[in-house]
């Protein structure tokens, strides 16, 4: 197993819980046939995200150790034992990624095909690309409309509005704002961040509901699932859960009927493989899954599309991250262009566009 570490700085800062970030700082896998009994060669990325993956020095851990153990990618389930696990969702992500990719590579299919397959939905997938969403963040209403409004313009079909950090009369104003700005045809998404209480929250999906919001993404606190069911089940708009997925599991979140959405970030279930088997879980339970990075390098954000590709019409996904970056891996394999970003033909991720960072 080759590791490469790698570092990626943010075009502005990312807020997350527990802190600001300016730098993305992960590990590109390398796997290849003589070494890692592997069919062909493969790539994988690991970009911890503290707050929401294992932190990075236990990524490195997990994946030294894996390296150390003498990862035997081919034999199944025994080799499993050796991949990094549950408390390491990062370093999982990008060990099994580079399984994936050359596994991929070697049948000559991209790998949303392999991905699509091994979970039981339609292959080869159907999809060639993957519709995505804009992101409007909490500036004022006038710089709220102007991005929505370049954003339709830039062939962008949703909008992700950000919330939460305002009182709600400022964060309704912006999006009534937007509402008027781009007609009724574009789809608005609203990200609350788990920020209000429940009397907030009620009030604001019942006033987002007139204003045909499609859906409002973890408006209470991760933890307060029975809140999220009584909001399903009292107003008439969707509710999407995002971290909470990240504090119960997705099967936690799929049996409490609390989402009508969940967003899946491959990085923080732990791989690819488990963000499609988990969104079929979701299509049987009835409940839509989108598919979004952690701001992720090019590796990580093309197997993204690659897995958002192999669930059958998947609603516009999170998936225009690449823009937030000031430095990448490689040239964007898989660039946004009229609000949507074509699956690469492969194989596995890209072909061989990675190689020279992991193989020279
Ligand atoms: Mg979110």
């Amino acid at each position: 197993m080759r590791l490469t570490a790698v570092s990626l700085e943010l075009d502005s800062p990312l807020r997350t819980a527990s802190a600001e970030i300016l730098e993305r700082e992960g590990w590109l896998v390398g796997l290849e046939p003589d070494a890692d009994d592997v069919p062909a060669r493969g790539v994988g990325e690991a970009m911890p995200l503290p707050g929401w993956t294992e932190s990075a020095a236990t990524c490195e851990a997990a994946l030294t150790t894996a390296d150390d153990d003498g990862f035997d990618a081919g034999s199944g389930a025994a080799s499993d034992a050796r991949i990094p696990d549950a408390d390491t969702p990062a370093a999982r992500h990008g060990v099994t990624l580079a399984r994936a990719d050359a596994i991929a590579r070697a049948d000559d299919r991209r790998l949303t095909d392999h991905l699509a397959e091994s979970v039981g939905f339609p292959a080869p997938s159907p999809a060639t690309s993957v519709p995505v969403n804009a992101t409007v963040g909490e500036g004022s209403t006038a710089a709220a409309t102007r991005a929505a409004s370049r954003a339709v313009e830039d062939g962008y079909e949703a909008l992700k509005l950000k919330a939460g950090s305002r009182p709600l009369a400022d964060d309704l104003d912006r999006v009534r704002a937007v509402r008027r700005e781009v007609g009724p045809a574009v789809e608005i998404r609203v990200d609350a961040n788990g920020a209000w209480d429940r009397g907030t929250a009620r009030r604001a999906l019942d006033a987002m509901a007139d204003i045909g919001v499609s859906y409002v993404e973890q408006p209470l606190p991760a933890s307060d699932l029975k809140g999220h069911v009584d909001l399903r089940n009292e107003l008439p708009i969707d509710v999407a859960l995002d971290e909470s997925v990240r504090e119960f599991g997705v099967d936690r979140v799929l049996e409490s009927g609390a989402a009508d959405v969940i967003i899946y970030k491959p990085m923080v279930l732990g791989g690819v493989d488990r963000t499609v088997e988990a969104a079929r879980r979701a299509r049987d339970a009835g409940v839509e899954p989108i598919v979004t990075t952690t701001i992720d390098g090019a590796v990580a954000r093309t197997a993204a599309v690659h897995a958002a590709a192999a669930i059958p019409e998947v609603r516009p996904c999170g998936l225009a991250t690449g823009s937030l970056l000031r430095t990448d891996l490689v040239a964007d394999p898989a660039p946004v262009e009229r609000g949507a970003i074509d699956v690469p033909e492969g194989p596995g991720i890209a072909g061989d566009a990675f190689d020279d960072r992991v193989f020279e």
